[in-house]
């Protein structure tokens, strides 16, 4: 069994529609695929039709944008109920706040003389409803400013860079309890990745956010190399924490990084499932 949690969409930013994703799914040999957008479940009907028809089993995720001990993280949230009132609530939030920050990251490019207008980075976006920095860079490449989405988070758009804006993202305690009250399993993305905080984020870390209903850590990800996925692996065995591995496929948005590069246990996969509330969140094959 051929198992990847963790693929994004044109609902977000990737570039795959949603049954493109899972036509693709279905050429890597996939079984199981979980969607999970940036802060939308908008690409999930979409894709459920998809599955259905190409016969693999979908998991409906997300990735909630969230912040801890100062820095951004991501949480994997799956089979949950996104209308849950306080989740919608949320979401809504940083939805509202991904909108909002685009014209403040226009502003300082405009004062760094790269003269782009909200109307490019909304052809860019496409229909979704989780606009976001990598939408910026996709009209700065248009527009021939710089390459690839690469170069305009090195020169405009990181956290180094001079056209980085701050913007809210959800408290990640509160979202782990929020997601577990949506029926959810929440599941903590890429935490040692080059970007994250990792001190916040040890062993102690991990089990103060399993204290408050954190499920899993995605272990197997292209941002680990090899000796953080061991030291991960074990921190999470010794707490029990469900270990994941994934793709994090964008599609053209992140290039080479292809489905199933890196994989789940079905025994995992299953411990995972278990844990989903009872509500109709089920996974559709
Ligand atoms: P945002 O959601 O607007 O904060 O943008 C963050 C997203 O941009 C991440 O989830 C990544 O998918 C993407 N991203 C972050 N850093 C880079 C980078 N250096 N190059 C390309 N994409 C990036
Ligand atoms: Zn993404
Ligand atoms: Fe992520």
């Amino acid at each position: 069994m051929r198992i990847d949690l963790h693929a994004d969409t044109d609902c977000s930013d990737g570039t795959d529609s949603p049954a493109a994703l899972v036509a693709n799914a279905k050429a890597a040999d996939l079984d199981v695929l979980a969607i999970t957008d940036h802060d939308t479940a908008q690409g999930w009907s979409a894709a459920e039709a998809a599955a259905a028809q190409a016969g693999i089993t979908l998991v409906q995720g997300m990735e909630i944008s969230c912040r801890h001990a100062g820095s951004g993280v991501h949480l994997l949230a799956y089979l949950l109920d996104p209308s849950h009132p306080v989740m919608a609530a949320e979401l809504e939030k940083v939805l509202d706040a991904r909108e909002g920050r685009v014209p403040a990251v226009l502003e300082r490019l405009r004062a760094l003389g790269v003269d782009i207008g909200i109307d490019d980075v909304r052809r860019a976006a496409g229909a979704t409803a989780a606009m976001g920095r990598p939408h910026v860079a996709d009209a700065l490449v248009t527009l021939g400013v710089v390459a690839d989405r690469e170069e305009a988070f090195a020169r405009f758009l990181g956290p180094r860079a001079p056209g980085y804006v701050h913007r809210y993202a959800a408290d990640l305690l509160a979202m782990i309890a929020t997601v577990r009250a949506a029926g959810g399993v929440p599941v903590l993305a890429h935490p040692w990745a080059a970007r994250h905080n990792h001190r916040a984020l040890d062993e102690c870390g991990l089990a103060e956010l399993q204290g408050a209903g954190l499920c899993g850590v995605e272990v197997d990800h292209y941002d680990h190399d090899t000796e953080a996925r061991e030291a991960l692996r074990a921190i999470a065995r010794s707490l029990g924490l469900v270990v994941t591995g994934s793709s994090d496929y964008h599609g053209a948005g992140k290039p080479g990084i292809e489905l199933g590069c890196n994989t789940t246990d079905p025994d995992e996969y299953e411990r995972l499932i278990e844990l989903a509330g009872s509500g109709h969140h089920r996974p559709v094959l």
